[in-house]
């Protein structure tokens, strides 16, 4: 079978995390600083605060942001669950509001509607990792003072009008997580252009001390008052090692990952009966999916699977849980993108010779 994801460990990491290991110094520190240092440096990340999964960054993000019991923050379902948990969380409610059935992003022309005096923010996650309309989101949060949040978990390398996600919008999140394009094994990253807002998530991951300016008493405990609510959100310095380790080369899988698209794109563009996302030429995917809708989808699905192919939807609209109240039938786009949605195999393990031959296996039909 071709899996639909892949984990990527770069060679080097055996001995990179071995370091580490033998160092005993595993928390976060050195190497934790040097990650952040290099995905701000290579990757153009607004003061990246390495962090311990995607689901903090996000519940972080919230928190920074001031939102809580009775603040509305409008959002697509298309994601995973932690989107909405992050805003739950704090005690805050997810408007969930359509997406483009074209992209699986929320749709811009759909927010106004949402907007009451209640709302707070806006939370665009990237799908499949083709960045949401980012102009005009920002267009509508200056016109209603809202902040805006990036859940781009799929969009580490992804640009929008030739600027880096993650230094766009007030707060954007990544994830580190196993299968995504880098990964630490688990971890993640909230990027804030602000200083004083990144000064605020620095401290805030790290139980609300603040490192660089605790010094070691002679009693030996960190000097400090602890003036706000802090969480255990930083990420180890072992899984920096394998950060730093999978960032080598990074440039080049993300243009590899880039080509196989292409080639899917040239291959699945004439195919009756699918429909390719849409691809706009003013930004650019970091393709975490490659995704498309397609006419008797359990049909394409088991055609795949008896030709060795995996094939799935990912995730399907997050509204549909109790927790989040129940699937909203009036979301037209979302509920015609629950049922035609599917992505195949996009990975660092992928070979352009099996993205022909899934091309081929598509085209001959299910
Ligand atoms: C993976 C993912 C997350 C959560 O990231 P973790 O690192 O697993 O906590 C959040 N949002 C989306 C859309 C994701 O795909």
């Amino acid at each position: 079978m071709i899996p639909l994801f892949s984990t990527f460990v770069h060679p080097t990491a055996h001995a990179r995390v071995s370091e580490v290991l033998t160092s005993q110094f595993l928390s976060e520190g050195r190497l934790v600083k040097e990650f952040e240092a290099r995905l701000a440096a290579e990757l153009g990340l607004a003061n990246p605060a390495a962090l311990n999964s995607g689901t903090s960054a996000l519940h972080l993000a919230v928190v920074v942001a001031g939102l809580g019991p009775g603040d509305e923050v409008i959002m697509a379902p298309q994601t995973f669950i932690a989107s909405g948990l992050a805003v739950v969380q704090e005690g805050a409610t997810p408007v969930f509001t359509d997406v483009q059935y074209e992209t699986g992003n929320i749709d811009p022309a759909a927010i106004e509607a949402s907007i009451t005096p209640r709302t707070k923010a806006i939370m665009a996650v990237h799908w499949g990792g083709y960045p949401c309309d980012m102009d005009e989101l920002h267009a509508i949060a200056r016109r209603h003072q809202l902040v805006v949040i990036e859940d781009a978990a799929h969009a580490l390398g992804a640009t929008y009008k030739g600027r880096p996600i993650g230094a766009i919008s007030e707060y954007t999140c990544f994830s580190f997580q196993a299968i995504k394009h880098l990964t630490t094994g688990d971890g993640g990253a909230l990027c804030c252009p602000d200083p004083a807002r990144a000064e605020e998530v620095f401290r805030r991951r790290w139980f609300g001390i603040d490192r660089d300016h605790s010094p070691m008493s002679e009693l030996g405990e960190r000097e400090y008052d602890l003036a706000e609510l802090g969480y255990k959100y930083h990420l180890s310095d072992y899984g920096a090692a394998l950060g730093l380790a999978n960032l080598e080369g990074f440039a080049e899988r993300m243009t590899r990952r880039r080509a196989l698209a292409r080639q899917y794109t040239a291959g699945l563009s004439q195919v009756a009966g699918l429909q390719l996302f849409e691809q706009r030429p003013d930004r650019e995917s970091a393709y975490w999916l490659y995704g498309m809708h397609v006419e008797r989808r359990l049909d394409f699905i088991r055609a795949l699977k008896s030709r060795g192919i995996v094939a799935s939807v990912a995730h399907n609209g997050i509204d549909k849980n109790s927790l989040f109240g129940g699937k909203r039938e009036y979301l037209t786009n979302q509920r015609r993108f629950d049922d035609t949605q599917i992505h195949i195999p996009l990975h660092d393990a992928l070979s352009p010779e099996q993205v022909d031959y899934i091309i081929s296996a598509i085209n001959q039909g299910w």
